[in-house]
């Protein structure tokens, strides 16, 4: 049995758990998910144990901890080890979400075990043969891990190497006690400030509009705006913009940002550093608007269009609501 620690945001599956579910069936049908937190936290039990049940997991444990308002990654950690105790699983797995990242780390250095995170494929034997992305996933490597070190084996999926498919069972909920002290609680989110409720977020979107240094400053992101919300997606960007303050680092696509799978990322003003393509190089169709024909996004886009993006961004958006009306 393999468990999946599905992390949520008060409430809300991270996306890419259902890609955590899908590849965990792929090694063992017999998938289990882990909530951590009840009501306090924002979590309805019963909706979010059906969510996951759509996405094959059979059984979907649940610490429903009354301190547990937020995400706390320590009390998670603790929670996951309990049932880590009682299970029997072979496995634990989580997205490779920095949240992901952060609670297993934590299971790993109380349990004494290897953690094995950004992974592109796992067989559990004996050495357990996976392989891995390395300097976000410019570089695969295959690593052999030893079975009796990494009994139950921990580790994350790295994001949109599995599309994230339907397997409808069972998703029966089973409570648990998890042996959670008030200092486990002592890092916990207790307040939220500046980013933006409501809209389509950067993991989710279908469409991305992402604009570089080229855009001029933060109000070349208008028409980028415009045309994310006429093609209902939302807005990207590069590092250099974050670190300028342009945009905020919410919006950042790349290693040190978020990677994103959408159906249509259109570049603009980008020149297409490996730390930004490693975030969104697995974009279906990707599209590059660049003055310069020779930066390194023209190579790896499927289409290229070599113009001023205050010349062509604008004729886009006709294009776009000429298309629509
Ligand atoms: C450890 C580390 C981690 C990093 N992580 C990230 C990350 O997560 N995400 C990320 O994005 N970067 C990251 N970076 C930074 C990265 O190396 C690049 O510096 C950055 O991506 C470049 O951003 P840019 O394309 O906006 O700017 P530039 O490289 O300056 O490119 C601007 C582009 O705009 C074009 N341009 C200029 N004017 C126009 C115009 N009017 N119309 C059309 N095109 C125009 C230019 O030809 C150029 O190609 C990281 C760097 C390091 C060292």
């Amino acid at each position: 049995m393999i468990l999946v620690y599905a992390d949520h945001d008060r409430g809300v599956i991270e996306p890419l758990t259902f890609q955590a579910l899908t590849f965990a069936r792929d090694i063992d049908p017999d998938v289990h998910a882990v909530l951590i937190g009840g009501s306090s936290a924002g979590l309805n039990a019963s909706t979010a144990a059906a969510e996951l049940g759509e996405y094959g997991a059979q059984v979907v444990h649940i610490a429903g901890l009354s301190d547990y308002s937020d995400y706390a990654p320590l009390a998670a950690a603790r929670a996951l080890v309990t049932l880590l105790g009682s299970t029997g699983a072979q496995a634990l797995i989580a997205a490779s979400s920095p949240r992901g990242n952060e609670v297993l780390a934590h299971v790993a250095a109380i349990t004494d075990r290897p953690f094995v995170a950004d992974c592109y494929s796992i067989a559990i034997g004996a050495p357990h043969k996976i392989v891995r992305a390395r300097w976000a996933g410019n570089l695969h490597e295959e690593v052999d891990v030893d079975a009796e070190a990494a009994d139950v084996l921990i580790a994350t999926v790295f994001p949109h190497i599995t599309e994230a498919t339907t397997a409808p069972a069972a998703g029966a909920i089973t409570e648990f006690t998890a042996a959670v002290s008030q200092d486990d609680l002592a890092v916990q989110v207790i307040n939220r400030v500046g980013a933006s409720t409501g809209g389509v977020t950067l993991p989710e979107a279908k469409v991305i509009v992402s604009g570089g240094r080229g855009m001029g400053g933060p109000d070349g992101f208008g028409i980028l705006e415009s045309i994310a919300a006429a093609l209902g997606g939302t807005v990207g960007c590069t590092r250099v913009v974050t670190s300028a303050g342009w945009r905020p680092h919410s919006e950042q696509v790349g290693q040190t940002g978020t990677k994103v799978a959408p159906d249509l990322y259109l570049a603009c003003g980008i020149s297409g550093a490996t730390q930004h393509l490693a975030g969104c190089k697995n974009s279906k169709t990707l599209v590059a608007i660049n003055t310069d024909p020779d930066a390194t996004i023209m190579n790896h886009a499927d289409y290229i269009i070599v113009g001023d993006v205050n010349q062509v961004l604008p004729m886009v958006l006709q294009e776009i609501q000429d298309a629509k009306s």
